[in-house]
């Protein structure tokens, strides 16, 4: 199946910034996908449209066959974010955080301990668990928003420049992390500037560049012809 599909979308912000310029493109239920390309590029409006925080100008955009427009419900069920900023309460503990976020989609209490132990105790937080957000290193919190996302259990992973300012140990840990969720048939989407990342974990990859994909391609195929 597809777990991603869009259409000719477009987005130009208030004061005529034109972001996205009409992308089409589609991800394979399954897949290990990388949006690459530099800063200002549009990567952060394109999931920001994906993920329903973004109101696209025009086109379309469907999550495993929903149409944001006609089933957003549906859609964002299908859908964990890690944004790039941390944005959660920074005096809630850690527990509380994704316990809570389990609640947003109606996961029962009991079923969400069980998810939270799970996720932290792959991420290594489960014995930071009583421990306040705030209290957290950059990389703790990172990891934090990582198993926030899998709560719902999402079958779409989309998380934006999910290794910045990660030191190497981490980013590994990290990539090894998202490869066995993506083999327990969580499709994934990333957005990254850095070829190494991309390259390291991604089936398949889409370039872009002032708001326009510039090439969609096998990392293979992409790799043959650097
Ligand atoms: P990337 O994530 O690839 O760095 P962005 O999607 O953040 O790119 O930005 C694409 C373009 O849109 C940039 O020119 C950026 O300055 C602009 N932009 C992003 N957010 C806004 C906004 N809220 N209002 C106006 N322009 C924006
Ligand atoms: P991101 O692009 O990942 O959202 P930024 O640091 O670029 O992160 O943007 C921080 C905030 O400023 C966001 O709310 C974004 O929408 C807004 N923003 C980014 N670029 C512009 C811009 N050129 N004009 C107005 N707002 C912008």
């Amino acid at each position: 199946g597809v777990a991603l599909a869009l259409e000719n979308l477009r987005k130009t912000y208030k004061g005529g910034v034109e972001a996205v310029k009409g992308i089409n493109l589609k991800v394979k239920q399954g897949d290990f996908f990388a949006l690459l390309g530099p800063n200002g590029a549009g990567k952060s409006t394109t999931i920001g449209i994906i993920s329903s925080l973004v109101h696209k100008t025009s086109g379309k955009v469907e999550v495993f066959g929903h149409d944001l427009d006609k089933e957003l419900e549906l859609a964002k069920l299908c859908i964990g974010l890690v944004p790039q900023e941390f944005n959660f309460n920074q005096f809630e503990t850690v527990l509380q955080i994704v316990v809570n976020q389990a609640g947003y989609y109606g996961v029962p209490r009991a079923e969400a301990h069980i998810r939270a132990k799970k996720y932290l105790t792959q991420l290594d937080l489960w014995q930071k668990r009583d421990a306040k957000a705030r209290e957290l290193s950059g990389g703790m919190k990172r990891r934090l928003m990582i198993a926030r996302a899998l709560m719902h259990e999402p079958q779409l992973l989309i998380l934006d420049e999910p290794t910045a300012g990660v030191d190497i140990e981490l980013r590994r840990s990290m990539w090894e992390f998202l490869q066995r969720i993506n083999q327990d048939g969580v499709t994934i989407i990333l957005t990254t500037h850095y070829l190494e990342e991309a390259e390291m974990l991604c089936r398949n990859i889409g370039i872009i560049d002032n708001g326009v994909l510039v090439e969609c391609t096998s990392m293979k195929a992409l790799l043959a012809k650097l």
